[in-house]
């Protein structure tokens, strides 16, 4: 016997949304739930307990940010929130509120598909943590503190280490300036974006080909950043 397939709820008011992204989600071989109004939503989350729940942050009867930390105070299932362009502070908010990721509507099927996967995949209750992590050139041996690119080791400082880290922890998701500013600089007074921006472009040069252009660590404007870990 082979376990269900993993249930998506969505929780959306446009009509258009619902059918697209129905096709999408069924078509991937997922169960699908869906609920026009943020109290619906919240109603099926309790009932249904489903693995990954989507979630617009533009609802009729309340505010998607209430929902977010409605839903927080019992479930851990990851969120992802939808949102339209122009909602760049609720989008932040929703993720300091526990949100795992965000999409910026218009998107398309691969990209929503592969955010689930990741969803998933941190979600899991029995995937230990890796003491090695490795992606692309990188081999990072989390126990030995060891960073290697291309089989050479790469010195980085303390704090480069710990951004590295933190951003390998959450890999594939987006984690915000103030998540960043968190767990790197401990919330200590006066740690700014601006400090990341130059770790973030210290990083690049020590592990990107192209720290330009970088493949993995990525830019989230007026966000954060993320570790990307699929092309
Ligand atoms: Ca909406």
């Amino acid at each position: 016997m082979t376990a269900p397939s993993p249930q998506v709820l969505l929780v959306e008011d446009e009509p258009q949304m619902r059918r697209f992204l129905r096709v999408a989600l069924e078509g991937a071989g997922y169960r699908y739930l869906e609920a026009a109004t943020g109290q619906e939503g919240l109603n099926l989350a309790a009932q249904h307990r489903p693995q990954v729940i989507l979630l617009d942050l533009g609802l009729p009867d309340m505010d998607g940010l209430d929902v977010m930390a409605h839903l927080r105070e019992w479930c851990q299932a990851p969120v992802i929130v939808i949102s339209a362009r122009g909602q760049e502070a609720d989008k932040v908010k929703a993720l300091d509120f526990g949100a795992d990721d965000y999409l910026t509507k218009p998107f398309g099927t691969s990209e929503l598909l592969a955010r689930i996967r990741v969803a998933l995949r941190h979600a899991d209750p029995g995937a230990a943590e890796e003491p090695v992590f490795t992606l692309g050139r990188w081999r990072v041996d989390l126990a030995k503190r060891q960073v290697l690119v291309d089989g050479q080791e790469v010195h980085l400082t303390p704090l480069e280490y710990k951004l590295f880290i933190t951003l390998i922890r959450h890999a594939g998701k987006v984690v915000t300036h103030r998540q960043l500013l968190k767990e790197v600089w401990g919330g200590v007074a006066g740690a700014q974006p601006l400090y990341l921006r130059v770790y973030m472009t210290q990083l690049r040069h020590k592990l990107e080909l192209e720290p330009s252009r970088p493949t993995y660590l990525q830019t989230e404007p007026g966000v954060g950043y993320r570790l990307r870990t699929e092309e």
